[in-house]
């Protein structure tokens, strides 16, 4: 698929062996904010749990430091980790040099200003439970050809526990449709589970809940929030998701920011009835949420829906939906969304991180639920072993110079 196995041993971080972060020596403590240092580069990250002291080692992801490792683990990561991290270093800067057009200029803007770091979420879908009826989603109540199921606490925890600690992964999010099985006990339990083994920032993606239930799920240890506002024109909001109005959906967003939920937010493009306009908007209404992450990306039609007659947008669309919120935000992480890789297996997902995109999600949900998530048929990647997946992603990523860390604001 790539080059990346050719390139001087760039191999030493296969699937099995990979961190999806690189661990940074602390230098500064002030308050509760860490800078790290970590080949040069300085990063600051938020200790919220841990007693830290100067020239301690930390992994730290989405801003948040996760874990303290001993002064040997943290060398034996670097030593892994010097020659690659600063070949892929080369590579990326050789290919954000002179930008000629749009995408090629929004992918300089993404080096000048973040470099090549790309992080990198796991995603366990957990249920396709939904008691909704979101006109564009397979997962709607009305979809009654779906055979649906529900992942018991345990079989959650085990599945973050192969994740992080097999598998490597240091920020996972579980999504669900909106599924009232899991009463906010039961989610409080399920979060302090993985948490007392496992050092992950960890988030929720799971739907409108209230403000009470989402404190008790922060207190907890919930960290992350995924949670799009789909669309930014109030009528085509309330069409698409029937009995729902756009301004709770903003007003809830909003107040989990307040909360201290990391968040992640963005929109669908190419909803029916949608406008090159209203997509400028959403781009703006993203940035204006304050979204720690943007996660946007093409709608495809499920063919057990109302809007099984619509089409995708075009790759380019998509596309130039990333660049200009890039040259918009240059400072945002901007997700380049399994939907986009579903839209061209080929290219998708390599042309979103070159045209500004620098995070990934892999799918992370054990195999057999993984077909029954359906808010979309065909799904890119849903067919491959995971240990598969996870090293077609890695090749992607170091074949274009990136490397999957995430240490800090
Ligand atoms: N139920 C939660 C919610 O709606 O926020 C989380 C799960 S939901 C399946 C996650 C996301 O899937 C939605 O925010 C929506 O943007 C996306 N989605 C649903 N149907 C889609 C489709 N047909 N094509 C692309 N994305 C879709
Ligand atoms: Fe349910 Fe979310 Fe799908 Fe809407 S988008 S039907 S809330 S799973």
């Amino acid at each position: 698929m790539s080059s990346a196995t050719n390139i001087g041993g760039l191999h030493k971080l296969s699937a099995h062996s990979m961190c999806y972060s690189i661990p940074g020596k602390i230098l500064e403590i002030k308050d509760n904010i860490v800078t790290v240092d970590y080949f040069g580069e300085r990063k600051k990250a938020k200790n919220e749990f841990l007693d830290l002291s100067i020239g301690d080692y930390i992994y730290a992801q989405a801003g948040f430091v996760i874990q303290r490792i001993t002064a040997n683990e943290a060398s034996a990561s670097l030593e892994t980790w010097k020659e690659l991290f600063f070949k892929l270093r080369e590579i990326d800067l050789r290919l954000a040099k002179a930008p000629k057009n749009l995408y090629q200029i929004a992918n300089n803007i993404r080096q000048k200003h973040l470099g090549n770091s790309c992080c990198v979420h796991g995603i366990i879908e957990f249920s396709n439970y939904c008691r909704n009826d979101c006109l564009y989603c397979g997962l709607r109540k009305s979809n009654s050809s779906l055979s649906r199921y529900r992942m018991s606490p345990d079989e959650i925890i085990a599945a973050v526990e192969l994740s992080a600690k097999e598998l490597g992964f240091k920020a996972l999010v579980l999504q669900s449709g909106e599924d009232l099985y899991y009463d906010d006990d039961m989610l409080v339990g399920i979060i302090k589970g993985i948490l007392k083994k496992n050092a992950v920032f960890l988030s929720l993606s799971i739907g409108e809940k209230d403000i009470v239930t989402y404190k008790k799920l922060y207190e907890a240890g919930a960290r992350g929030l995924l949670l799009r506002f789909e669309t930014s024109n109030p009528s085509l909001y309330s069409k698409m998701r029937p009995g729902f109005f756009l301004e709770n959906r903003l007003e809830l967003i909003k107040q989990l920011r307040k909360m201290g939920f990391l968040i992640m937010t963005g929109f669908l493009i190419g909803l029916p009835q949608q406008s090159e306009q209203d997509i400028l908007k959403d781009i703006e209404q993203t940035h204006s949420l304050g979204a720690d992450m943007f996660s946007f990306g093409p709608f495809i039609p499920h063919p057990q829906t109302p809007l099984e007659n619509s089409v995708s947008p075009s790759l380019g669309l998509v596309l130039n939906t990333i660049a200009q919120a890039r040259i918009l935000n240059p400072e945002a992480k901007i997700l380049v969304t399994t939907s986009l890789e579903t839209l061209d297996k080929e290219n998708g997902a390599r042309l979103g991180l070159l045209s500004g995109g620098n995070s990934l999600m892999i799918n992370l949900t054990p195999e057999k639920y993984r077909k029954l998530y359906e808010i979309y048929p065909n799904r890119a990647g849903i067919d491959l072993d995971l240990k598969k997946r996870i090293n077609q992603v890695v090749e992607l990523l170091h074949s274009l110079g990136r490397a999957p860390t995430d240490l800090g604001i």
